[in-house]
């Protein structure tokens, strides 16, 4: 397995790896970017079918977190964690100390977080050997109540916010009345996606490996469910992928009937030609590490110790500005969505960078 030849190897910063046999724990951390703050990124367990697979997702997966900080307007780096097993069977508190020791270790330079196969339950166990854990404390609801520290529904919110905007720029539609909408993956983030837009008047159309979460999905929110063949040629208004990475390829970019694709998954597109492919055929796609900074903002916020609903609340709501922003320079410069995202993103890393060398020039100086 190459490493620093690796094709996702980039300007990445450093990788840990992390092996305790006693413990069955086999993981990689991969801090991409610190320039803007320490790198902030969720941990997912997963049972990936080779160690290369495993680097290839880590890489891809930090790398987004960078440009996600970034265009989010946070003091954040960009890192990611992976855990080399099955949730389903190998989690044990032993390894999720393991896990928080090696965080620990980096002394702050990488917070970690919950993501795919990960949960709050296993964060606390992590939390309690170390200090660099965020998404566990209980947070307050705007009009009352409290919540747990999962940040999917600010996730949620934040696509929900995303599809408004793209609806409102190629729709040409300032609601979602009646539109038809599919969601891809109802898990923490798409169930919660399928609330806000069921109550706004939307028709749902859902697909799910999880039949009980599709079979809810029919009976709370009347959606139709469909198989994963139908869901990618269906004749939908937005397609809003909310399970894997890499679902957008060359091949779906020629099929799809939807205007526009907004949603929460990372790394949506198998790379970067199908986002050409996209614009060519006048969908919008809503640059995912955009679109998706609703759980990054909140798990910020508490990072801060400063956790307020309303502030939260707005500063997502500002995703729909930044997607206009984009939309925009997009269509001007003739150019795809996710190549102005990329370019804006390197953009406020290097202003990010000249400024620390101007501060510190001044210091040297003082
Ligand atoms: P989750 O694990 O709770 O849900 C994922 C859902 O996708 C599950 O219901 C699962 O059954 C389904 N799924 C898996 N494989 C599938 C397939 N082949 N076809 C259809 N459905 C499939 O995850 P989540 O927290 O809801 O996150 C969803 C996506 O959003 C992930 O890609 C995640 O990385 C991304 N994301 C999540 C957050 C967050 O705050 N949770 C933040 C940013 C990005």
């Amino acid at each position: 397995m190459s490493v620093f030849t690796h094709e996702a190897m980039h300007d990445h910063q450093m990788l840990v790896f992390i092996q305790d046999k006693a413990v069955g724990l086999k993981a990689i951390i991969a801090l991409h970017n610190t320039r803007l703050g320490p790198a902030l990124g969720g941990c997912r367990m997963y049972p990936y079918a080779s160690e290369t697979e495993a680097l290839a997702d880590v890489l891809r997966l930090s790398e987004g977190m960078t440009y996600k900080a970034a265009l989010a307007g946070l003091p954040l780096g960009g890192g990611k964690a992976v855990i080399l097993a099955d949730p389903r069977k190998d989690k044990s508190p032993q390894l999720w100390r393991a896990f928080g020791d090696a965080v620990q270790n980096l002394q702050g330079l990488y917070i970690t977080a919950e993501d795919s196969g990960t949960c709050v339950q296993d964060l606390h166990q992590v939390a309690q050997v170390c200090d660099y854990v965020v998404g566990i404390q209980q947070k307050p609801c705007i009009g009352g109540g409290w919540r747990s520290g999962d940040p999917s529904p600010s996730t949620a919110y934040g696509v929900y916010v995303g599809i408004q905007a793209s609806v409102a720029f190629r729709l040409q539609r300032q609601d979602l009345r009646g539109l038809r909408i599919g969601i891809q993956g109802l898990g923490q983030v798409g169930m919660a996606l399928a609330h806000l837009l069921h109550a706004q008047g939307a028709r749902l159309y859902v697909q799910d490996i999880d039949a009980d979460k599709q079979t809810k999905c029919a009976q709370v929110f009347g959606a139709q469910v469909l198989t994963e063949e139908d869901f990618w040629h269906a004749d939908l208004d937005v397609i809003a992928p909310c399970a894997l990475g890499g679902v957008l390829t060359q091949a779906r970019a020629a099929s799809i009937k939807a205007k526009v694709i907004a949603g929460a998954a990372n790394n949506q597109l198998e790379d970067m030609r199908v986002a050409d492919a996209l614009k060519r055929r006048g969908i919008l796609y809503a640059p995912d590490y955009v679109i998706n900074a609703g759980g990054l903002i909140d798990v910020a916020y508490e990072s801060q110790g400063q956790y307020q609903a309303a502030q939260v609340q707005a500063h997502i709501e500002q995703i729909g500005e930044r997607l206009h922003g984009i939309y925009q320079q997009a269509q001007h410069q003739g150019r795809s969505t996710a190549d102005i995202a990329q370019e804006t993103a390197l953009h406020c890393l290097s202003h990010a960078q000249a400024a620390r060398h101007t501060q510190a020039m001044a210091s040297a100086s003082a």
